[in-house]
Formats: structure tokens, sequence, C-alpha cells
């Protein structure tokens, strides 16, 4: 199947205009960008000219795998789709990372990626086993939910084919049109939409190839090494398998692991069965969560509800966390007397009922009264309503239109890391938050404990450039802490690496501090190509400002665009569910309170002037630099920004 190890050796290329079905050399991307965000980046900036929509024919949906999936026990199975994205205010260049087994699928298939282009003049569905691709008619597809798409081609087509459709809101071309794929793995950024834009209702997938290490022995050894860093201790699978352990999951509900393929098998993924045996659907973090404390509110108990309600979500495919913010500015309006239940037909009053998340859903992907407003995205829906609306979303939502989590007044250093991104780049901020959470059960005393300041400092310096990054309150430290943050998440974006499981950043050995370095390993064992850890981090670099450069020809002003919302300056943070005092480690590992705190603006603009510096990009304009482009080997890239002045 290789024709080296780790690559299937080609992309398959799908014109829906002309019908053509062609195929690009993997290796024409590999040896600089990887695969995964890497790969789609560079295609990308090759074929979608800057200017264009969305919805115009010339985007394209770049499905990328990486040199990693197919292989067991890596959790590297995931997949990325990119292109120019709709969910975003501006339309740029977006991406979206799903799990499942739709990538693997499509790896045994021997292909690396899968580049769709063009429209169809009708719906049409693909169908892709190993050589064999057909543009196939979907008359009967259009109109269905995601789910019924996934079991009727299944049905036709074998229960070992990987599905990954739209659904009406895709259809309908709603900004928060999402992808849904076997194992009810999603992928946001809009994309739903832009399959839809194409007539395409789903791609179908099955391969009946394998994948090869370079190197079986030591590929052997590494896995070994990740099972032993990532042991969770005794009974932890075992608490996972129980109902009870899942908060979302209510009595009398079964649920059922649901791992993706090729998982290391260190994650409580689960499929959920309601009550009455009918219906089953995902439980995975923030969409099943966004509902609960709604409806628990709104029903004084905790019901099926919540689980039903993401299942509506993923069938009619929009996006639950866009769903959550908009709820919330829906609710900000009723309150300032913006909006109504009559003139919305919408609920708005019994928020957390089952009734008002039916409403809000089927209007919006149906584009129905004022769901065609809503479907318009959060920002231009506040636009279209007026009276003050965009008021109300002005100190929580993210370019993309989800909630800003992981704040910047309570992490530094995440100021830089929403300032650089299209979109809430949830795998950058899990790096440091989620060691933050480690730490809040140290802090709070809880047994068993082990992430204390002490050891977050040690993390701080093996990952993040030096233990200053464990100190909240200072700038300092941060900018180096952000920049080696991009650049690890990068090369996991384009290996591409689960984030549920990387890195591992602690574990339960002795100094508790994890490792780094072995995904590095792991690539070198796949390809039998020797790369280090720094090498690694090298080609994240190179895919990162590629990315930057794709933004920069599409508008983004450097400097002046790396803002972060005018409320983290403004608004003194408070405590959350999660964090109810904002507890943080402040100079020397002291148990701090961020209460209160806002971004100081002096000092973020000083952070961007050492992050600007440190990166080889110009200070003044916070534009990338010739030199610093070529010296990545993106000559092309420099040549490019250069004549059109958009390079120092
Ligand atoms: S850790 Fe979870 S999301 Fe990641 S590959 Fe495994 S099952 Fe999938």
């Amino acid at each position: 199947m290789t024709e080296r190890y780790g690559y299937a050796g080609k992309i398959l290329r799908v014109d829906l205009s002309s019908g053509n079905i062609t195929h690009i050399p993997t290796m024409d991307y590999a040896d600089g960008f990887l695969g995964g965000r890497g790969i789609a980046a560079k295609i990308y900036w090759d074929e979608v000219p800057p200017d264009i929509n969305a919805f115009d024919p010339e985007n394209r949906m770049i499905f990328v795998t990486g040199p990693l999936a197919g292989f067991s026990g890596l959790s590297g199975s995931r997949w990325t789709v990119c292109g120019k994205a709709p969910a975003m205010t501006p339309q740029e260049f977006s991406y979206c990372n799903l799990g499942g087994r739709w990538g693997g699928q499509l790896k045994f298939a021997g292909y690396d990626g899968l580049v769709i282009q063009g429209k169809s003049d009708r719906p049409v569905y693909l169908f892709i086993q190993d050589d064999f691709v057909e543009i196939r008619d979907a008359s009967t597809l259009w109109g269905k939910s995601t789910v019924e798409v996934r079991e009727i081609l299944k049905e036709e087509l074998g229960s070992t084919v990987a599905v990954v459709a739209c659904g009406p809101a895709g259809e309908n071309l709603i900004s928060y049109a999402i992808l849904l794929a076997d194992n009810d793995a999603s992928g946001s950024s809009g994309f739903g939409a832009v399959m839809g834009s194409k007539n395409l209702k789903a791609v179908a997938v099955r391969g009946r190839g394998k994948v090869t290490a370079a190197n079986p022995e030591k590929l052997k050894e590494v896995k070994e090494y990740i099972r032993q860093l990532m042991w969770k201790g005794p009974g932890w699978a075992e608490l996972m398998a129980k109902p009870e352990t899942h908060i979302e999951v209510v009595a009398g509900q079964r649920v059922k692991k649901d791992l993706c393929l090729g998982c290391a098998g260190f994650d409580g993924r689960i499929i959920v069965e309601s009550r009455d045996g009918k219906t089953r659907g995902k439980s995975l973090c923030g969409s099943s969560l966004f509902y609960l404390d709604r409806a628990l509110k709104y029903y004084g108990e905790q019901n099926e509800v919540t689980f039903y309600v993401n299942r509506l979500c993923d069938e009619y495919g929009v996006d639950a966390l866009a769903i959550e913010s908009m709820m919330k500015w829906l609710s900000r309006c009723r309150h300032a007397g913006i909006l109504t239940d009559e003139g919305t037909g919408i609920p708005l009053s019994k928020v957390g009922s089952w009734e008002y998340m039916e409403a809000l859903v089927t209007k919006m992907s149906l584009r129905d009264g004022f769901g065609d407003v809503l479907a318009q995205g959060i920002e231009r829906a506040a636009d279209m309503v007026g009276q003050g609306a965009k008021e109300l979303i002005a100190d929580y939502v993210s370019k993309a239109g989800h909630l800003l989590t992981y704040c910047p007044r309570t992490f530094p250093v995440h100021g830089l890391l929403y300032a650089m991104e299209p979109r809430q780049a949830i795998n950058q901020l899990h790096e440091m938050g989620l060691v933050l959470f480690g730490w809040l059960n140290w802090a709070s005393g809880l047994e068993g404990s082990y992430l204390s300041s002490d050891v977050f400092r040690k993390i701080a310096a093996r990952f993040w450039g030096s233990d200053l990054a464990a100190d909240f309150s200072t700038y300092d430290g941060k900018a180096l802490a952000a920049a080696k943050i991009q650049d690890r998440e990068y090369a996991k974006e384009s290996l591409i690496l689960c984030d549920f499981t990387w890195p591992v950043t602690h574990t339960l050995s002795e100094d508790h501090v994890g490792d780094p370095s072995v995904e590095s390993k792991i690539l070198s064992a796949i390809t039998g190509e020797e790369v280090d850890e720094e090498g690694l981090y090298r080609i994240g670099e190179r895919v990162f400002n590629l990315q930057r450069a794709i933004h920069v020809r599409e508008g983004h002003k450097g400097r002046e665009s790396d803002q972060i919302p005018e409320a983290f300056f403004t608004t003194p943070l408070k405590g959350h569910a999660m964090n109810p005092n904002a507890q943080a480690p402040g100079k020397d590992g002291e148990i701090t309170s961020r209460i209160g705190m806002v971004v100081d603006r002096v000092e973020f603009e000083r952070m961007k002037d050492e992050y600007y510096q440190l990166r080889g990009w110009d200070v003044a304009t916070g534009l990338q630099t010739r030199t610093k482009l070529e010296e990545l080997g993106l000559q092309e890239i420099a040549q490019d920004l250069e004549q059109r002045g958009l390079v120092r």
C-alpha cells in the first residue's frame, strides 16, 4: 500500500463540476508539511484564491489524515477538514478535527487525503472503495438527517463502510453546520455548509489495505512506553465504564465504550443509549453538557432532555457549541426587550425545555422565519437585529461563534493563543488548561492529587520554555510559552494525534512530569526517518507560519488584527463552575485567586512585541519577514506575500 512508510502515497481529487477523478502524489506535500493541517494548508494555499466566498465552487474541502492514521495504540487516526470557513466573521481559512474511524478507512483505501472541488448540478454522494471511486446520485438522501443518511448508506453498502455527511443545516448553508461521521465524530467551522454548497450529501469510504511501520520493533517499544506513561492507576477503566461516572448520564440509560480507531485506550469516550433503548448517541465533552444546567433549572431535576438535545443538533447537523453561545445571546436579547417569544417564534422564555431547543435548532436549520436570521451566525444575526443586540455578545463570543473558554484573564498566555487563531484552538488551550485542572485538585486538597505548584513549575520548564509560564501573576515568559505551545500543537495537528491524549504533560511517575519527546519517537518508528523533538517542532513552526501567511493573504493585518475581545480588558473576571474562585498558581507557586482580573492592555502589547521578536517577525507590524519564511523553507510563500506587500 505504501510508497513511503506512514503514507498511502496519493491524495484523491474529485471535481464535482466536471466529474473528473484524479490523484495528487502525497509526497509533493508530505516532505515539508507532514500531514493533516500541514498538507491541507499547503493545498489550500496553492489552490484557493484569497478573495472567494466559502460557498464558491472554487473553495475546497480538504480532508487529510496523517502518517500515524491506521496504526493501533497511538490515538493517531484523527483527520482534519480544512477550507474557507463560513462560521468565521469574516470568512477565512479554518479547520476542524474529527475522530471515529472515517480517516483510518480513507487511509486503508489507499489515500492520505481527499480534495473536493467544484459543485455538482444535483445532489450526490461519493463512494470510495479502494481504487473504485464513484460519484452517485443522492436525490433520495437530500433533506435527511446525518444519522439517517449514515444508516441508509450502511444498509446499501455494508456496515463496514464509514460515512461522513452533512444534515439539513448543511444543505441550507447554515453558518454553523457541522459534518457528522461514524462514532458521531463531528467537525465544526461550518464545513457542513460548504459540503451542502457543493450539493455533496456524504462521502462513504471503505478500505482493505493495511499500514506498515518502517521499524515495527521500535514502534512496539514506543507503544509499551506510551502505555506506561499514560497509565492512570488500577480501576480507572472500570470507573469509566460505569454510567454514574459520567454526570450527563441519567439513571436507566446504558453506556458503552466507544473508542476511535487506533485509540491508545485511555479515554472515557462513550455512546449512550436512551432509557427506551430506541436512541443511541455520543456523549462527549462540551456537546453532551451544554444544555445540562439549563435543563436542570427548567425541569428541576436531571432528565433525558440533555441527551436528546445533543442528538437533535447532530441529526440536523448544527454545532452544539455555537448553539450554546446563541442561547446566551437570545436570553440577553429577551431580557433587554429586544426579542420576544412571539417575534421569533421560539419559546425564549422556556430556555432549558425541549420545546425551546427543538424550535431553535429546526428553525435555524431550515431557515424558517427568524431562523433565517440566526442562520447567518451570531455576529451577522446581531447586526441584523440591531437595537444594541451586538453589544450583548461582546464579552463572551469568539471569532467562530463559540464561548471564550480558558479565559486570558486567568491564563495570560491564552491572550496570544486566541489572538493568532481564526477559531478557538481548543487543543492549544488544553495544554495549560488541563494542567491547571490537575493543580486545582491539589490546591483543594483532594486526596491522591499530585499536581502541586512544584510539579506545575517543572512541567512549565519542560513543555513551555521556563518555569515562569507557571506563574500566572506575570506576563513574563508567556510569549515563549505561546510559541512552544503553538509549535507543538501544529505538529500534533499534522501527525494527527488526538488532543484528548496528547501531549502527555503529567504522569504517575516519580517526578510526575510527562514526556514531550514521545511524538517524535512514534513518527521516527513509523516513517523510518529519524526526527527528534526539536525537528518536529520545526515542522509545527513551518505549518503555523504557513497558516499565518494564508490569513494575511486573506486580509489579516498582523499586529492590528492580533486582538482579543475588548471585554477582556475591561470586564473583571468572575469565577465559574469549574473554578469558582478562579484559582491559579502565582509567584513561587502561591495559590492565588484571579477574581477581578482584566488583561492589562500595555502588558498585552508588550507580550506581542516579545512574541513577534521570538517568531522572527516584524515587531512593529506583526507581519512575517522574508528571512524567517525562507529559513523555514517557505520561499514561494515569501515571494507571493512580497508581491502583495505583505511581508517585511
Ligand atoms: S482519546 Fe478519545 S477522542 Fe482520542 S482517539 Fe481515543 S477515543 Fe478518540
